[in-house]
C-alpha cells in the first residue's frame, strides 16, 4: 500500500486520534446486536497501545444528524469495547470542550478514551475545516480505521488529515489491500458474482468489473432488468425500466470484448417479496403476468456454483434473491456454500451479501468478507475514497 500505516509511525507517548466505525446495530433495549465492527477495530488500537501510544477513538453512531440523540450515545460501545480489551475505556459525553480535553489530558500511555458520537455536531458531515481543526488539535497524529466511512468525506475522516500526520490503521490497510491485490493482479481465472436489488445501484461495479473478470455472473433483482434487456416478460417483478438499455448496452460491450456474461436460466417465482405462500420454479424466460421473480432456480444455482468452484478468484457482491425469507434463499446460500468450498481467494463486499455470509455461517470460510457496505462497492467500482485519499503517502 503507498499510504502510510500506524506500522510506519512512531507513537511511543503521543496522542492518536483514531477514527474508527463502531456505527454498529443497536436494539432498543441499548443491546448491541452484533459487535464485528468493534473486534475489526481491536487489532489497531491494541497495536497503539502496546507502542506506548494514547488512543483517542473518534466514531459515528446512526444518522443523529447533527444533534444529540440519546439512543445514539456511545456508551454501550464504550462498555463492549472494555470488555473485549480487558481494560477500561473513559467515555466522553462530547467531542469536544474543556471536559474531553482534560480527560485526554489525564491519558497515560497505553490508555483509551472515547469520544462522544461525532456526528451529534452537524460540522461532521459538513466536512467543517476549523471543526476538523479543533478535533485535530486535541492530538498529535490521526488515524483512519474506519472503512465503512472512508467513502465519505466528513470531518473526523477526511479534513482532519491536513492538520495532523497521519495514515490507515490495520484493519483500514487490509480492506484496501485485499482489494486491490485482487483487483490488480487477479489469478485466474477471476469470476464476479454480482446480485442484489438494482442494477442502478450495481452499475459502477458491474463495469469496472467487466474489464478484469473472466466471467460475469448475475443473479438477485437486477437480474430482472438484464432480461427485460434479452426481451423476455419479467412480470412483476423488480424491473427498473429506465435501466434496460443500460443491461443491454453492457451485454454487449462483454460480447465485444469476448467476456461471458451468465444470466439466470431459471428463477423461483412468487406473489410477493413477503408472501412465500405460493412458489414456483419456471424458466427465466416464463415468468407469468402477476408473478415475480425472487431467486435463481435449481438449475442457475448448480451452474453459479460449477462456476464459482472453477475460480481462482472471486468477487461477490449482492444476494443472488430475497434471502432473508426462507423460501428465496437457496440462491444466495447456494453462492455462499460454493464459495465456501472451493479454494479460490474470495470476497465479499456489500452489507447485505455480508449479512447473508453471516446468516449462513460462513463468513470464516470466505478469505475476506469486508466490513464496509458502501465503501467496498465504491472500491469495486474502482473509486478512489476521500477517507483514504486524504491519509500521508509513505
Ligand atoms: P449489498 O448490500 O450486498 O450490496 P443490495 O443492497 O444491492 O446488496 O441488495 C440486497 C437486497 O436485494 C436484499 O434486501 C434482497 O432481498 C434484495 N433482492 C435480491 N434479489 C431480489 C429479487 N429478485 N427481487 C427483489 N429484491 C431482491
Ligand atoms: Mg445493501
Amino acid at each position: 500500500m503507498e499510504k502510510k500505516t500506524v506500522r510506519d509511525m512512531n507513537l511511543a507517548g503521543k496522542k492518536v486520534l483514531v477514527r474508527v466505525d463502531f456505527n454498529v446495530p443497536i436494539d432498543s433495549q441499548g443491546i448491541i446486536a452484533d459487535d464485528k465492527r468493534i473486534r475489526e477495530a481491536v487489532p489497531t488500537i491494541e497495536y497503539i497501545c502496546r507502542k506506548g501510544g494514547r488512543v483517542i477513538l473518534i466514531s459515528h453512531l446512526g444518522r443523529p444528524k447533527g444533534k444529540i440523540v440519546s439512543k445514539f450515545r456511545l456508551d454501550p460501545v464504550a462498555e463492549r469495547l472494555s470488555k473485549i480489551l480487558g481494560k477500561k475505556v473513559v467515555k466522553c459525553d462530547d467531542a469536544l470542550g474543556f471536559k474531553v480535553k482534560e480527560a485526554i489530558g489525564a491519558m497515560k500511555n497505553g490508555e483509551v478514551v472515547l469520544l462522544e458520537n461525532i456526528r451529534f455536531y452537524a460540522e461532521e458531515e459538513e466536512n467543517d475545516a476549523e471543526f476538523a481543526q479543533q478535533l485535530a488539535s486535541m492530538g498529535e497524529i490521526y488515524v483512519n480505521d474506519a472503512f465503512g466511512a472512508a467513502h465519505r468525506a466528513h470531518a473526523s475522516t477526511e479534513k482532519i488529515a491536513s492538520y495532523l500526520p497521519s495514515g490507515a490503521g490495520l484493519l483500514m490497510e487490509k480492506e484496501i489491500s485485499v482489494m486491490q491485490s485482487v483487483l490488480s493482479e487477479p489469478k485466474r481465472p477471476f469470476v464476479a458474482v454480482i446480485g442484489g436489488a438494482k442494477v442502478s445501484d450495481k452499475i459502477g461495479v458491474l463495469e469496472n468489473l467487466l474489464d478484469k473478470t473472466d466471467v460475469l455472473i448475475i443473479g438477485g433483482g437486477m437480474a430482472n432488468t438484464f432480461l427485460k434487456a434479452k426481451g423476455y416478460q419479467v412480470g412483476s417483478s423488480l424491473l427498473e425500466e429506465d435501466k434496460v438499455k443500460t443491461a443491454s448496452d453492457l451485454l454487449a460491450r462483454a460480447e465485444n470484448i469476448g467476456r461471458e456474461v451468465f444470466l439466470p436460466s431459471d428463477v423461483a417465482i412468487g406473489k410477493g417479496i413477503d408472501d412465500s405462500s405460493q412458489v414456483q420454479m419456471v424458466q427465466a424466460d416464463c415468468i407469468p403476468e402477476g408473478w415475480m421473480a425472487l431467486d435463481i432456480g435449481p438449475k442457475t444455482q448448480k451452474k453459479y456454483a460449477e462456476m464459482v468452484m472453477k475460480a481462482a478468484t472471486v468477487i461477490w457482491n449482492g444476494p443472488m434473491g430475497v434471502f432473508e425469507q426462507e423460501a428465496f434463499e437457496k440462491g444466495t446460500k447456494a453462492i455462499a456454500e460454493a464459495i465456501a468450498r472451493s479454494e479460490a481467494v474470495s470476497i465479499v463486499g456489500g452489507g447485505d451479501s455480508a449479512a447473508a455470509v453471516e446468516k449462513f455461517g460462513l463468513a470464516d470460510k470466505m478469505t475476506h468478507v469486508s466490513t464496509g457496505g458502501g465503501a467496498s462497492l465504491e472500491l469495486m467500482e474502482g473509486k478512489i475514497l476521500p477517507g483514504i485519499a486524504a491519509l500521508d503517502n509513505k
